[in-house]
């Protein structure tokens, strides 16, 4: 059922405190969580990390032992999965290998006692939405990976949920395909203006389909925010490493002068950071500074050229050069002890720019450039 659509950005879903737990395992503990019509939520987090499991209780595959789920704000944590305006396309697409690619995405709605003639044509709707125009007699295993994914999807769109839930939609894609879909995928999500969750394990696949994402780690939420506030600003280091490349040192805090705060590593030795929004204590924190903020400047007073400041410049030698196209990663070693990586983008005056391996460098960046972390 679900015909009844809410609005966008009214609340549609609210999550307090589930939990799971299997024999002694606490698989999800206690997550809370809204989301809004309209939105394009991502699980994110690493395997075994209770994404799925998460997403099994919200399809009603799995009860909650502690929690309410709320959907527009009815309790349906007791109810069957078939009871609830949600749907959920599986990370295998459960496809039925003896059914055509027709009588797969039709059989959610015989079940539910839709009339022989409606489901033709609400069939035929979503075949011309997932583009499978001329396959609808077709079965799974004469399908390619691509095919089959729409399938299912088709097949969980058919009865118009108020949630789709996605578990790994992706996963069995290859990379171009995978970026293709990801693409359609989003652009459909947003004609239909319907609500997906989506779980994914791939941290580029969530920033770039997710309107916010939800980080996981054993079980809990560690920080649901934006994709761009959850890498310009992630709350902890576990975070900062999880979602993109960083560059981490370990230090003791200094001194503060209101707008700044002056901290001792260890490895890169004495580093300026602006004062975080969120307080942080005068004990042992954590620098985290993102590749692509790093400058590279030749070392001696030609280094002087372009360098704003001598705040944070670090004195190392070129150790490793990764050319990856569009950008090239250096690996520097610092003079301090330890290793930055810096992120360039390659750009037509690449010969002038370009460093080699045994060069003196200085890596640079701004106090506005660190992110400043708990211990
Ligand atoms: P993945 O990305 O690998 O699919 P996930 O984050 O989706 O991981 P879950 O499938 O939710 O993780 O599993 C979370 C934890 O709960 C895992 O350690 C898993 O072994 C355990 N688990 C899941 N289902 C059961 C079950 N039915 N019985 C016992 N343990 C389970």
């Amino acid at each position: 059922g679900g015909d009844a659509h809410p609005t966008a950005g009214q609340p549609l879903l609210r999550i307090e405190g589930i939990a799971k737990t299997f024999g002694t395992f606490r698989a999800v503990d206690g997550v809370s969580l809204d989301i809004k019509a309209g939105e394009f939520f991502a699980l994110l987090g690493p395997s075994g990390c209770g994404k799925t499991t998460l997403l099994r209780m919200l399809a009603g595959f799995e009860a909650p032992d502690e929690g309410r789920i709320l959907l527009g704000g009815k309790d349906i944590a007791q109810a069957l999965p078939h009871e609830r305006p949600i749907n959920m396309m599986f990370q295998n697409y459960a496809l039925f290998p003896h059914l055509s690619v027709r009588d797969n995405i039709a059989f959610g709605l015989k079940r539910a006692g839709m009339a022989r003639a409606d489901i033709a044509t609400r069939v035929a709707e979503m075949v011309a939405l997932v583009k499978l125009e001329g396959l609808e007699k077709r079965k799974p295993d004469q399908l390619s990976g691509g095919q089959r994914q729409r399938v299912a999807l088709a097949r969980a769109l058919a009865r118009r949920p108020q949630l789709l839930l996605l578990d790994e939609p992706l996963a069995a894609l290859d990379k171009k395909l995978r970026e293709s879909t990801q693409g359609e995928l989003m652009e459909l999500q947003r004609r239909l203006g319907m609500t997906f969750i989506i779980v994914t394990h791939d941290q580029e696949e969530a920033m770039t389909m997710a309107s916010r994402i939800g980080v996981m780690k054993a079980g809990k939420l560690a920080q649901v925010a934006a994709p761009r506030a959850l890498y310009e600003t992630p709350r902890s280091r576990w975070i900062a490493e999880f979602v993109g490349d960083v560059n981490l040192f370990e230090g003791e805090f200094k001194l503060r002068d209101g707008h700044h705060l002056v901290i001792a590593t260890r490895e890169a030795g004495t580093l300026v950071t602006a004062e975080p929004r969120e307080p942080v204590g005068e004990t042992a924190l954590s620098v985290a500074i993102r590749p692509e903020k790093v400058k590279l400047s030749r070392r001696g007073p030609v280094s002087e050229v372009g360098r704003e400041t001598a705040i944070n410049s670090l004195e190392g030698v070129i150790a490793d050069i990764c050319y990856l196209g569009g950008t090239t990663t250096y690996k520097v070693k610092l003079d301090a002890g330890g290793m930055v990586q810096a992120s360039v983008v390659n750009s037509a005056r690449i010969e002038t720019d370009a460093y080699s391996v045994n060069q003196n460098v200085v890596a640079w960046f701004t106090p506005d450039d660190c992110v400043v972390l708990p211990p």
